[in-house]
């Protein structure tokens, strides 16, 4: 599945065949995804680094975000032409990216939703989604 930013100077191709015939991604309610997607919520999709090529990359900024609800920091790239949020790096996931699924034509069923405790209040938890309460594959809401 290739994916590009808004005006094309960045590509990302990511290399596996079972990101549709099972549930891969997550939602993340942490306020920096919500920012950095200018959106209720971050679609992201947790997956080895080796899986992933990235076309244009010299075209990347990347923000080292400190100031994470995790405690942990986070590299947030970004292409530099047209803004659009390409993936993030930390060493809480070593050898993993948190690719930013907008990017792509399509976006897997989410297989779970991190920061589930930062929901909107209008928003419902999604059906068959595993629930974190703070960071993914972490404490669980009905722990
Ligand atoms: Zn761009
Ligand atoms: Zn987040």
């Amino acid at each position: 599945m290739e994916g590009t930013c808004n005006c094309g100077a960045v590509k990302v191709n990511v290399n596996d065949s079972e990101l549709f015939s099972k549930r891969r991604g997550h939602i993340c309610h942490c306020q920096n995804c919500r920012k950095t997607a200018g959106s209720a919520y971050g679609s992201n999709l947790l997956v080895e680094t080796e899986k992933v090529t990235i076309t244009g990359e010299d075209n990347l900024s990347v923000y080292k975000d400190f100031n994470t609800l995790s405690g942990n920091p986070v590299s947030r790239y970004f292409c530099k032409t047209c803004g659009n949020p390409i993936k993030s790096m930390t060493d809480l996931y070593a050898g993993k990216s948190i690719l930013k699924l907008g990017i792509f034509p399509q976006i897997p069923h989410p297989e779970w939703e991190s920061f589930a405790l930062k929901r909107q209040e209008w928003l419902v938890p999604m059906e068959g989604c595993a629930q974190y309460k703070i960071k993914s594959l972490g404490e669980k809401m009905d722990d």
